[in-house]
């Protein structure tokens, strides 16, 4: 049976963010040739809603308004309520971001409806829709079989390919008017507190460095190794704990999960904590002078040596090849 399933698109900057695209996928996959149905919630956003359609949505809701400026709990949840009311569909997929992981339990739980969380693959099977998601901090992945009910599904950015982008497609970009209200909580100021222009978690190379770089002054050498490669930079526990960097940087268990294609481990030990974050990247180079480190247990490329000589030569190596 086909399904109608609403796509959550997030937007930063005024552009979107990757995930909204995979999430796009996603809820195309579940639809089974039913509907897909971009949601737009924000300010000013109405434009962007055909860049929904041309990664294949059929059609877009949006809700503009001044009071969807900024995230706030209160004030997204019930413009996405207005949509799902006027909808009715069978299953909502956002990003397993920050503003995912925020709405999606919460609704689901106002709704009473089943939530899927952190889902890094999405399949059907007849009536049913399985989603795939770590355990375990990532050393082990669960099926979860969906077979009734409305459900609400976040996806890991970087997992589920997005559809190729076709600008041919076509469809309704309407809107829905919602009278938000009782809003509790007010954005004043945005903060931003990392200079990267990469976003860590929709990265697709990471340079990540840890306690071995002994000090905040040498993360230079890792953001002169991210500009040739335009990668994120990111770090361990350790290089933060050290104040070498900022915790926004911080992969790990207790700090983001990514899975770039590319991920380089610069002076780290590769502890369990910092594994769990980053052991799905596609392909994992560790560079540290510890022959025996954990790191290179599970990397596909290791190189033994000291870090300020290794770096360096790859940047220069890089820019050769890649400027
Ligand atoms: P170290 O373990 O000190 O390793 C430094 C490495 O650098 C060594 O392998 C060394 O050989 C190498 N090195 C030194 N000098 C050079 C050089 N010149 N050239 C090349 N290599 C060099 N950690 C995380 O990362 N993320 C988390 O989310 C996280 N969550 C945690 C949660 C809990 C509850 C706990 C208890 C711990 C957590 N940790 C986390 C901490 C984790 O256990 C490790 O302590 C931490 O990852 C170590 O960081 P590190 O590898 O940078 O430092």
């Amino acid at each position: 049976m086909t399904k109608k399933v609403l796509a959550v698109g997030e937007i930063r900057d005024g552009e979107f963010r990757n995930v909204s695209f995979e999430a796009v996928a996603a809820a195309k996959e579940i639809s089974a040739g039913g509907e897909v149905v971009g949601v737009l919630l924000g300010e000013n956003v109405s434009s962007l809603g055909n860049e929904l359609i041309a990664y294949g949505a059929d059609r877009v809701v949006v809700v503009d308004s001044d009071k969807l400026a900024g995230y706030t709990p209160d004030g997204y949840s019930q413009a996405l309520q207005a949509v799902i009311d006027q909808e009715s569909p069978e299953g909502i997929v956002l990003g397993h971001t920050a503003i995912g992981r925020d709405l999606a339990p919460k609704l689901a739980a106002r709704l009473n409806s089943g939530l899927v969380s952190d889902a890094t693959g999405v399949e059907t099977a007849g009536e049913e829709f399985i989603f795939t998601r770590p355990i375990y901090s990532g050393k082990a992945f669960e099926k979860k079989v969906v077979a009734e009910g409305i459900v609400f599904a976040t996806v890991r950015p970087n997992n589920i390919p997005a559809l190729e982008k076709d600008e041919s497609r076509s469809g309704d970009v309407a809107s829905l008017d919602v009278d938000i209200k009782d809003l509790r909580t007010i954005i004043k100021d945005v903060v931003k507190n990392t200079a990267s222009g990469v976003d860590l978690s929709e990265a697709s190379v990471i340079v990540a460095g840890g306690r071995g770089m002994k000090g905040s002054e040498n993360f230079t050498l890792l953001d002169e190794l991210a500009n040739v490669l335009g990668a994120a930079v990111g770090a361990s526990r350790g290089a933060c704990d050290a104040e070498y960097c900022d915790y926004a940087l911080q992969i790990g268990q207790t700090g983001k999960v990514v899975t770039p294609d590319l991920y380089i481990a610069v002076g780290i030990s590769g502890a369990i904590q910092h594994v769990a974050g980053m052991s799905n990247s596609k392909v994992i180079v560790a560079i540290n002078k510890d022959p025996e480190a954990e790191i290179f247990n599970i990397a596909d490329y290791g190189i033994v040596g000291d870090l300020f000589d290794v770096v360096p030569k790859l940047t220069e190596e890089f820019k050769n090849v890649l400027v």
